[in-house]
């Protein structure tokens, strides 16, 4: 194939004057360094408006580097020095400094040129400025994290929710299994909450939720431990490597709570919000499931229930 007439012209021109308008008017920062010497054959002058710089105070590699964000500096040096050395073309991405002490975020690509001895006579290469990228990038990493939070949340008290339960319990029952020690799951079910919401309206029914939620929130637990709405006026504690009487304990602890709060509700034999509790303790094994442990504890709230409420039963 013909090359394009224009270039043809041009590489036969030797129209160096051309190549160099081209170089010095892109964004993108054209370099080059003389590998036995280290130092600086070139550099474009738009490096002093991207860093500021002064363009004749790029001297060698070593300004280079001490201009790399100290987070960086190793790594990139590190391996831009051995690709180098090897003759392997690379990119690098770095922040470097800039003469305002603020950072901006390079991309290094570099071409490595090598005699017929395969040794590394020089580096020419280009610097982009790939800030906007990187802001983009860590702005996705963001919302994925609030997105990933806001899907184990409950909308309404804050608290986990249903489908971080599921997770969770299916986690600990493996852990369990290994470990051998014993899961407690306590099932919490506000009392009388249907006629307090017909007493006192759905608004004051959800921010009796909301506080109750953050009641029990506040109780010191461990880090391994999860509250969650399990859903309407049930909430759920999984309490990982927790024996029977500690889960017992952990239970009365939220009734004590809740009851504290004082939440007035005239249609309560006694006059103010409660809640009922179901515990059920498992060593996870082979022969039983989650939905075992889930069954047990709700099997627990209901005898909670039938006892008058206001109560705590257990497996
Ligand atoms: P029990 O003591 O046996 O638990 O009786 P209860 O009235 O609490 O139980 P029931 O299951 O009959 O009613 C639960 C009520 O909880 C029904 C509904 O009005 C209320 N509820 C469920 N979710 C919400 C919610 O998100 N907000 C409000 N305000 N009420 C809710
Ligand atoms: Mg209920
Ligand atoms: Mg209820």
């Amino acid at each position: 194939m013909q090359p394009v007439n224009g270039i043809d012209h041009l590489e036969r021109s030797d129209d160096l004057g051309v190549y160099k308008t081209l170089l010095e008017s892109t964004k993108a920062i054209p370099w080059k360094i003389n590998w036995q010497t280290k130092q600086f054959d070139y550099i474009g002058p738009q490096i002093e408006s991207l860093l500021g710089w002064p363009r004749d105070s790029w001297l060698g590699a070593t300004d280079w580097i001490e201009r790399i964000h100290p987070e960086d500096r190793q790594r990139t040096a590190e391996f831009c020095i051995s690709q180098s050395e090897e003759g392997v073309d690379h990119e690098a991405d770095y922040r470097a400094l800039k003469a305002d002490g603020s950072y901006v975020w390079i991309r290094d690509v570099v071409h490595v040129i090598r005699n017929e001895h395969k040794v590394t006579t020089d580096l020419v290469g280009f610097m982009f400025d790939i800030s906007a990228r990187k802001q983009m990038e860590q702005e996705v990493v963001d919302l994925n994290h609030k997105f990933k939070a806001l899907s184990n949340q409950d909308g309404l008290t804050g608290v986990a929710n249903r489908r971080l339960f599921d997770q969770t319990l299916a986690a600990e029952w493996a852990r369990g299994k290994r470990s051998g020690e014993p899961l407690s799951l306590l099932m919490l079910d506000v009392d009388h909450f249907k006629g307090y919401n017909d007493h006192y309206g759905h608004v004051k029914g959800d921010e009796c939720l909301v506080r109750i939620a953050q009641a029990i929130s506040k109780i010191p637990m461990r880090s391994s431990d999860l509250f969650v709405r399990y859903g309407g006026e049930e909430f759920a504690l999984v309490l990982p490597q927790t024996p029977a009487d500690a889960a017992q304990r952990v239970a009365e602890k939220c009734r004590d709570v809740v009851a504290a709060l004082e939440i007035p509700h005239t249609l309560s034999p006694v006059g103010r919000i409660t809640i009922s509790v179901g515990i059920c303790t498992i060593i996870p094994n082979e022969c039983d499931t989650v939905t075992t442990l889930i069954e047990r504890a709700d099997d627990k709230l209901y005898r909670a229930k039938r006892n008058g409420r206001n109560c705590i039963c257990s497996y």
